[in-house]
């Protein structure tokens, strides 16, 4: 196997063993990207020569004596919508091009405290607005099992770069799905925690009420070492939950007997690619055979997630990027002769379509007069959706579901089609309005050879049975196949 094909913690067995150097893993990761990165564009910059001399000093670290952490000396790629100190974080968007941040997001700290690498700032959606990566600034990523299709988003890069041997395992945000479904698309895992477990704090708010940032690594393994580092009270962040955050590599453990699953009916809605339905149902039967006890489950608040979220999520995007004026951050049109003309052609030019459409959607559903109908009627189905899966985990340990609906579709083909574009995110998007932890791992390949993505849901700060379950399944499947690329 390749070096740059090895999971984190394969590589750190290596370095400790003194068999490999971070600079052999971080050149080797860095010629894989010189193979194949014009071909994917998964990254909006890359870091090669910080990165090399990162790798030198951490070898200098282990050859002193310096015992290896987890993630120490292992290139890893951060989304774009993640602040690093001195080195731009564009969102994917033409209005923060050239955004500099003068200080590094809560999880970065917490990453430099392990001695990572940065590989690079990964490619994404702008404003983490989408579901197949094509609302780039910066061009669309192509997933690497087919590079005429979507990776997923809006944590495209992210995913394509795990998938593809350009990173070891990198860090995405999921606001509706955007770190789950790219994984899913790209045959990687995706976690996103518990709402307040992971701090926002220098995470580029979209919806700050869903936004939760997450790892998306080659492994469950990784999934948890990566959550051990991330996780934890931030006084910074105000949602910031303060508890006592366990050791996540503790639940990695394949025994999932008694473990009662449910199967949300409204999660196996119709729109599920046969084959996605199929593989989720295998996956359903290996989880039987190794023990667990598995019951269809009805939650009929479910079927107003998306709208609710479609509501919700504009609505906080629209006061969260009011911010961007032309006059306190990035671009600015130099030419307009009036304030108003200044913000108006400040933001019409800096912003894509996406972007403008959430804005609208959002502005609107807040106006005086539409408030009550919109926003404030959404917030109560988003209270019974809560409450909904409060009873269902009453009975249930954890929930199983498609993560997509569909494998990966072809670039182009619902870009301009913002509704059915929307709906590539209905089973995770649940998730984030009650704030539950959820992962995706993959459940194998479709007949044209695209990765399925299964997805397991936990309640509120249940990530211990979450990995259990992911942990125990990913055994069972033995998904190991590779892009050919
Ligand atoms: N695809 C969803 C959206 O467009 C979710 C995005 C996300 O999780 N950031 O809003």
């Amino acid at each position: 196997m390749e070096i740059y094909y090895l999971s984190a913690h394969e590589l750190k067995n290596k370095l400790e063993k003194k068999e490999i150097s971070s600079i052999e893993i971080t050149k080797s990761v860095f010629k894989r990207i010189g193979e194949v990165e014009e071909k994917l564009n998964s990254f909006i910059r890359l870091e090669k020569e910080n990165a090399l001399s990162r790798a030198k000093e951490v070898d200098k670290l282990i050859t002193s004596g310096s015992s290896v952490k987890d993630l120490m000396g292992i290139p890893v790629a951060v989304k774009d919508n993640i602040c690093t100190r001195n080195i731009t974080t564009t969102c994917a968007s033409r209005i923060l091009e050239n955004y500099i941040p003068v200080y590094n997001a809560s999880v970065i700290e917490r990453l430099e405290s392990f001695s990572y690498i940065l590989v690079g700032k990964a490619n994404m959606d702008e404003f983490a607005m989408g579901s197949s990566n094509e609302n780039s600034y910066f061009g669309p990523v192509r997933n690497p099992w087919d590079i005429t299709r979507v990776p997923g988003g809006s944590s495209g890069g992210p995913a394509a770069c795990v998938a593809a041997g350009e990173a070891v395992c990198a860090l995405g945000s999921d606001t509706g799905g955007s770190i789950r479904q790219p994984a899913s698309l790209c045959g990687v895992v995706g976690f996103k925690p518990t709402y307040g477990l992971v701090s926002r704090y220098g995470l580029v708010a979209f919806a700050s009420s869903l936004d939760q940032i997450g790892p998306i690594t080659r492994d469950v393994r990784d999934c948890a070492a990566v959550l051990n580092i991330i996780c934890g009270h931030d006084e910074n962040d105000s949602t910031s939950i303060n508890t006592k955050v366990p050791d996540y590599k503790s639940f990695l453990v394949p025994d999932i007997k008694d473990l009662k699953i449910g199967i949300p009916r409204e999660l196996m809605v119709e729109g599920i690619d046969r084959e996605v339905r199929e593989k989720i149902f295998s996956v359903i039967k290996m989880a039987e055979d190794m023990g667990a006890k598995v019951e269809e489950i009805s939650i009929p608040s479910l079927k107003y997630a998306l709208s609710v979220y479609y509501i919700i999520a504009p609505s906080e995007a629209s006061s969260n990027l009011a911010r961007f004026d032309g006059v306190r951050y990035g671009y600015r049109n130099i030419k307009a002769k009036t304030l108003r003309e200044m913000y108006r052609k400040s933001r019409a030019e800096g912003f894509g379509d996406e972007v403008k459409r959430r804005i609208m959607i959002g502005t609107y559903c807040l106006s005086a007069g539409y408030y009550d109908a919109y926003y404030e009627k959404a917030q109560r189905v988003r209270t019974l959706i809560i409450n909904d899966f409060k009873k269902a985990f009453d009975r249930f340990d954890v929930l199983l579901s498609p993560t997509s609906p569909t494998t990966a579709f072809k670039i182009g083909e619902k870009i301009d089609d913002p509704l059915t574009m929307y709906l590539s995110d209905i089973c995770t998007i649940p998730v984030n309005l009650a704030g539950l932890p959820a992962v995706s791992i993959p459940a194998g390949l479709s007949g044209d050879k695209l990765p399925i993505g299964v997805q397991i849901i936990g309640n509120i700060l249940r990530e211990d049975n979450v990995i259990k379950a992911a942990y125990s399944l990913e055994k069972a499947i033995g998904f190991n196949s590779r892009p050919e690329l």
